[in-house]
């Protein structure tokens, strides 16, 4: 638990601070000195240059999270006072992005990427604030409160303020080992629990593809749920529905990836947003069909490699949390290609599930048998075929959640890729530059 003595409330104005256009929060700050070799050296050289040149800059969100929960970041994000204008100023590797709201990418080398972002504030808000017009963040009805757009620079609380959950919205400063906490997210990251940042009622109907970053951190980071919290959730998991079709199916990868699919895809059962986002699969569980223990399985022993630091791909997670359903219809079907490809239509249409991956859902879901016996010769021109690698990861699932300990089709395969040179080496998921946050923000509904 967190000793008294290291927290006192501060005031924290900043002298470069621009003019307050409201009420300012004060913060609770918590000493907490982070070694400097868990931070990226990149991230802490962004960070120190703003604030050389007067601006306040922050590590943010998901990196101290990690940081506080002795976990590493996957990537570092640095909130600032300062413009992206003023950003690019001083950075030569400096890219600005996103139309809606600006954010500045600064690259280094191996694709990396340190995001920077200018505090900002929720667009509600300020337009209850200031009187600002930012065009229609409302849709049609009074009950609709989908957040449209995000523009609106503000000051740190607000930026604290707009995020979804209090554990992301922590900010860490550099220099004076600082967490600075506007929503109570501390004590948050020490219960382990995650809990929206007010309202959850208001902050699922604003953004209901929250429910999933919900089941994600809740997953992935091992936390509980604050009660209030799920509930809410289970109360507006419908509203799934009207968020922006790429940003849920992306989502659900993230919940695929990462090593707890498992437990991700129980949480999404078990709130009832399975049946909004995967209808045909939560079906298949509610009727506890005979191959429902096989998809628990699957995804068990999709986390293990992927905790191994394997990278699977897109379509290969898919075929594992939607394979057995797919085998069941392929089964008695006359032409199992298109038995699995209708199965697979609605998914394509409701989720704008990329045609290539339902193509290689398709196609790794139709050699699985082929792969039960070793290639004969030296190497086949089935593993020379560019569904390869996912057909045999798909595979290789198989035979894990099976609890197999070796198998020897598996490895004459495996030493069969070798040879034709088709196996994916595992990288690391890059960072996507660009894109992610626009997607974020502009919910169409
Ligand atoms: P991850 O480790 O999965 O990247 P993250 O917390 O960094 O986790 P991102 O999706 O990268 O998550 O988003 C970065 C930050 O932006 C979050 O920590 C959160 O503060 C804020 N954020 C992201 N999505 C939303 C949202 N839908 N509503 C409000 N704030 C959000
Ligand atoms: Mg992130």
């Amino acid at each position: 638990m967190m000793n008294s003595s290291d927290e006192q409330r501060s005031p924290l104005k900043p002298e470069h601070s621009t003019p307050a256009t409201g009420p300012r929060l004060d913060p609770t700050i918590h000493r907490r000195a982070i070694a400097l070799d868990r931070i990226d050296p990149d991230a802490v050289k962004v960070v120190r240059r703003l604030m050389k040149h007067d601006h306040q800059a922050y590590l943010v969100g998901g990196c101290v999270r990690d940081l506080l929960l002795d976990r590493r970041p996957k990537d570092f994000d640095v909130a600032t006072s300062a413009r992206p204008g003023e950003v690019r100023s001083l950075f030569r590797n400096c890219r600005i992005i996103g139309r809606r709201f600006r954010l500045a990418h600064i690259l280094f080398a191996d694709r990396k990427v340190i995001e920077v972002a200018t505090f900002r504030k929720d667009p509600d808000e300020a337009r209850e604030r200031e009187g600002v017009d930012g065009g229609p963040a409302l849709g049609g009805d009074d009950d609709d409160i989908l957040i449209r757009m995000d523009n609106v620079f503000g000051e740190p609380d607000e930026d604290a303020a707009r995020r979804d959950f209090t554990i992301n919205a922590l900010f860490y400063d550099l220099e004076r080992s600082e967490i600075i906490d506007y929503v109570g997210g501390m004590t948050d990251v020490e219960r382990r629990v995650v809990r929206t940042i007010g309202d959850p009622d208001i902050r699922f109907r604003e953004d209901p593809v929250r429910i999933l970053r919900a089941i994600k951190f809740a997953s992935r980071l091992d936390l509980g749920i604050d009660p209030d919290v799920l509930d809410a959730m289970v109360v507006h998991r419908e509203e799934l529905a009207r968020a922006a079709r790429p940003r849920l199916l992306e989502e659900v990868f993230r919940l695929l990836r990462g090593g707890a699919a498992h437990r991700s895809t129980w949480l999404m059962w078990e709130t009832g947003a399975l049946s909004v986002v995967l209808p045909e699969l939560a079906a298949f569980l509610d009727d506890d069909a005979p191959g429902a223990r096989a998809v628990w399985q699957g995804l068990q022993a999709a986390d293990e490699i992927q905790r191994s630091g394997r990278v699977l791909s897109d379509a290969v997670l898919f075929a594992v949390l939607l394979g057995e359903p797919l085998r069941e219809v392929a089964q008695d079907a006359d032409d199992p290609g298109a038995a699995i490809d209708g199965l697979l239509q609605p998914l394509v249409e409701r989720l704008v599930l990329p045609r290539k991956v339902r193509d290689r859902v398709r196609q790794a879901m139709l050699v699985q048998r082929k792969l039960q016996t070793p290639p004969r010769g030296r190497a086949t021109s089935l593993a020379s075929r560019d569904f390869f690698a996912d057909a045999l990861d798909l595979y290789e699932v198989g035979v894990r959640a099976a609890g197999v300990a070796a198998d020897s089709a598996l490895e004459a395969w495996r030493a069969a890729q070798q040879l034709t040179g088709t196996a994916d080496s595992p990288r690391p998921r890059a960072r996507r530059r660009g894109g992610r946050r626009r997607r974020r923000v502009a919910a169409e509904g």
